[in-house]
């Protein structure tokens, strides 16, 4: 897992005693009924707790799968339930920009594929870092674990050099060619979209 703290938790949260570390968040997550939104046997749907977008959902194996870099060929199947999950997902939101995929260096524990809508409009969306980590190669599309994982039957970490580039990637917007100063200057452009 990255060391990126977890920006949203709380003081007395990360301080108090019996708190669970903040990276095991999904799990709990996973099993409260107000963040289900789809479940079948193998695959559990939550709303993502800091939405980067108007739709942010994670959608998260029930068996205990770390992270991508534990796929194996027997999981080709798994993933082909998500892109099930991901197309009934899509259909039920016939006017928005659904995308899918996973973070090259993911900070919360179990394996999860984010589906978020393309906007990214929403108040949880604060750094350059949120941004270029929906925007830039650090999002790997569902399509490309798929058939690395067919052709090679695991899937490759990207190097600490390659991370901290792409998190250096300056801005752009994800829907034009425009080249924000900042962070609020992208957030007042996305709202013309
Ligand atoms: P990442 O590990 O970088 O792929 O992303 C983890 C995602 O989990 C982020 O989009 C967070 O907003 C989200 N998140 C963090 N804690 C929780 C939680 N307890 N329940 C649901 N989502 C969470
Ligand atoms: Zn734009």
């Amino acid at each position: 897992m990255s060391k990126r703290s977890n920006e949203n938790a709380t003081e007395t949260e990360s301080k108090s005693k019996h708190a669970k570390h903040w990276s095991l968040g999904l799990l709990e997550s996973m099993k409260d009924p107000k963040s289900i939104v789809k479940q079948t046997k193998n695959v559990v749907v939550i709303r993502d707790k800091y939405p980067k977008a108007k739709v942010h959902y994670l959608m998260i194996p029930t068996d205990s799968i770390n992270s991508i870099y534990k796929l194996n060929s027997e999981h080709v199947s798994l993933l082909e339930e998500f892109n099930e999950l991901f197309e009934e997902i899509k259909s039920e939101h016939s006017n928005i920009n659904l995308i899918a995929g996973f973070h090259a260096v993911p900070s919360m524990q179990r394996m999860h594929m984010h589906v978020i809508s393309n906007d990214m409009i929403s108040p949880c969306l604060k750094t350059k870092v949120h941004w270029n980590s929906f925007t830039t190669k650090f999002f790997i599309p569902y399509k490309d674990i798929l058939s690395e994982l067919k052709e090679s039957g695991s899937v490759k970490k990207i190097s600490p050099e390659l991370h901290k580039s792409l998190m250096a990637t300056p801005l752009q917007c994800n829907q034009c060619s425009f080249k924000p100063k900042n962070m609020p200057q992208l957030k007042e452009h996305l709202l013309t979209h």
